[in-house]
């Protein structure tokens, strides 16, 4: 790998992507306010070959694809090298506004929240549509994964729901974060976000990972203190053994859908209770965050 050239292909991407976030009118709530869904980014970079991606399919199940498998889908080229793959992975942290609103519920999501998890999801896709087109636009081939057809939910044997892709694994994979109690992605910038990513033939230096275990950033693991998602979740879902994910689906449908549509008049839905207000809910937490 020249080294000159991957820096500046990582230099590149990092930028577009911040200035997609930064500048773009598609970042929008689509409130009146016209208020911005999601703050600065988080970018970093994992490579196809990583093991990891064999792991997760080892452990989440068989239907669970790796970066090579997805590109070869893609395009029915199987000369492609895992190792020629880079994954593009970010972290879109909510507004400070959003987090603020949901910090006061105790049941429903706030009108804020549920506009980020359909509106702001709707900006996170574009985003993906906008790095995979600047990535062609240069010759390179890409892919975003959770747009494809051979995106799929299924359930893990071992972990209930799960799906062909997961853009938190991915984060992970490319040094963003690790995982909490509540299954959320602890980042630098916190839980209370949504992850995108994208895989492209092209070479880009991975980011060191700064952890050595996939829960380093959970005071619940690394101090056994905090548990406070436990209390936030509204419906019992979180316990000292992790997260129900049935039981956190049984609210969001069709609880809080119904809640959304009747009273903030759209099509949605979104609980993200144990992302805000709890210590991990905008960076990493610290011993001392907990009283
Ligand atoms: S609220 Fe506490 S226990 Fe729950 S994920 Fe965050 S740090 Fe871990
Ligand atoms: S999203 Fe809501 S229902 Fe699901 S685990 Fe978190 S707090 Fe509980």
């Amino acid at each position: 790998m020249d080294m000159d050239e991957s820096s500046e292909n990582a230099a590149w991407i990092k930028k577009i992507i911040h200035d997609f976030i930064q500048t773009s009118t598609e970042n929008t709530l689509k409130n009146q306010a016209n208020d911005k869904a999601w703050g600065p980014p988080l970018i970093g970079f994992s490579r196809g070959d990583d093991p990891l991606y064999e792991d997760f399919k080892d452990h989440v199940g068989p239907f669970h694809l790796t970066p090579l498998e997805f590109f070869v889908a893609a395009f029915g080229d199987r000369t492609i090298q895992a190792k020629n793959l880079s994954v593009i992975s970010w972290v879109l942290p909510h507004n400070t506004v959003t987090k603020i609103d949901n910090r006061k519920e105790t049941f429903y999501p706030s009108e804020r929240w549920a506009r980020g998890r359909i509106f702001g999801e709707e900006t996170n896709t574009k985003l993906r549509k906008y790095v995979v087109a600047s990535l062609e636009s240069k010759g390179y081939r890409a892919i975003a994964p959770v747009l494809m057809p051979e995106f799929n939910r299924a359930i893990s044997e071992k972990y209930g729901r799960a799906s062909t892709w997961s853009e938190r694994h991915a984060a992970y994979a490319s040094g963003l974060g690790t995982f909490g109690l509540c299954d959320g992605l602890i980042t630098p910038v916190g839980k209370a976000m949504r992850a995108g990513s994208v895989i492209a033939e092209i070479p880009i230096v991975p980011t060191p990972r700064p952890y050595t275990d996939h829960h380093e950033y959970c005071l619940f693991f690394s101090h056994g203190i905090c548990g406070k998602c436990i209390s936030r979740c509204p419906v019992g879902a979180i316990t000292k053994s992790g997260k129900d994910k049935n039981l956190c689906y049984q609210h969001l449908f069709p609880i809080t859908s119904g809640y959304v549509k009747s009273n903030y008049l759209f099509d949605g839905y979104g609980c993200g209770l144990c992302q805000t207000g709890v210590p991990c809910e905008s960076k990493i937490p610290e011993k001392q965050d907990v009283p």
